[in-house]
């Protein structure tokens, strides 16, 4: 279902723009808007660009962490107009409204959108599984941050039809594991790996990225999730005798 997804906009810098996508989100019947330590909120020129969507700012939901923003969701995309050193699973809107609405019916979906004038860091797309990019002029790819979400809103929309005619359920198997969970799996994964002495504090940042990549590759459901927090129990509890 289109509630099933949040839109989050990290660091937004001109007001009007948060109410241009809250009209946006409004047009494709979508209403979980989540800010993420925006510049200036709330805001006339928000309310003004809105035009009728004042509902949509009303229940926007305002963090001052993505890690806060995401902690609930199950499947996280990051948009990005670049393409990025390391590679992060790439797919175009329709494929991420593909991915959410028919792979995935029933997932806590976050699509997560940038500043307007740097975007996404790369710490901020390493919490979300995929990337998703609009195809474009590649000599001039950034798109308006609200024309960003139409068009992404505009493909989530034409999936949950297809969503709505499927049945919807997770055939008995467990949920995708949250991104809150998945955080506490890094964070114990990464004590481990110190503890161990396999990782290096200083050269940790690039594995762990690396690492995020294999796990984002496996899809890992919660009873997975719970079954590695257990190795790694284990493993730290070796390693102390
Ligand atoms: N100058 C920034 C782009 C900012 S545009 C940069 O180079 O990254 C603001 C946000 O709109 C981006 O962070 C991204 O979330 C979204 N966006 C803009 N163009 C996009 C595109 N072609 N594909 C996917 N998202 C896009």
């Amino acid at each position: 279902m289109l509630s099933d997804v949040k839109i989050v906009l990290v660091g937004t810098t001109h007001p009007g723009n948060i109410g241009a996508v809250a009209r946006a989100m409004k047009n494709m019947n979508m209403s979980q808007l989540c800010l993420v330590a925006p510049k200036i909120f709330p805001s006339a020129d928000a309310t003004a660009r809105a035009s009728g969507a004042d509902d949509v700012l009303a229940g926007a939901m305002v963090c001052q962490t993505l890690q806060e923003a995401i902690a609930d969701c199950r499947i996280v995309f990051g948009a990005s107009a670049r393409s990025r050193t390391i590679s992060w699973p790439e797919m175009t809107p329709k494929e991420c409204a593909e991915e959410i609405f028919v792979r995935r019916p029933g997932h806590r979906a976050a699509i997560v959108f940038g500043r307007e004038h740097s975007g996404l860091t790369n710490e901020e797309l390493d919490l979300c599984r995929y990337l998703v990019h609009i195809p474009c002029n590649p000599k001039f790819s950034s798109l308006n941050l609200a024309a960003a979400v139409q068009v992404v809103c505009y493909e989530l929309f034409v999936a949950a039809g297809i969503d709505d005619r499927n049945a919807i359920g997770d055939k008995g198997e467990h949920p995708l594991a949250t991104s809150a969970q998945m955080e506490s799996f890094y964070a114990h994964l990464y004590q481990t790996l110190i503890d161990t002495g396999y990782l290096q504090v200083e050269q940790s940042k690039s594995t762990m990225r690396r690492l995020r990549r294999i796990y984002n590759r496996a899809q890992l459901d919660t009873k997975e999730v719970d079954m590695l927090r257990g190795i790694l129990r284990m493993t730290q509890g070796e390693h102390r005798n």
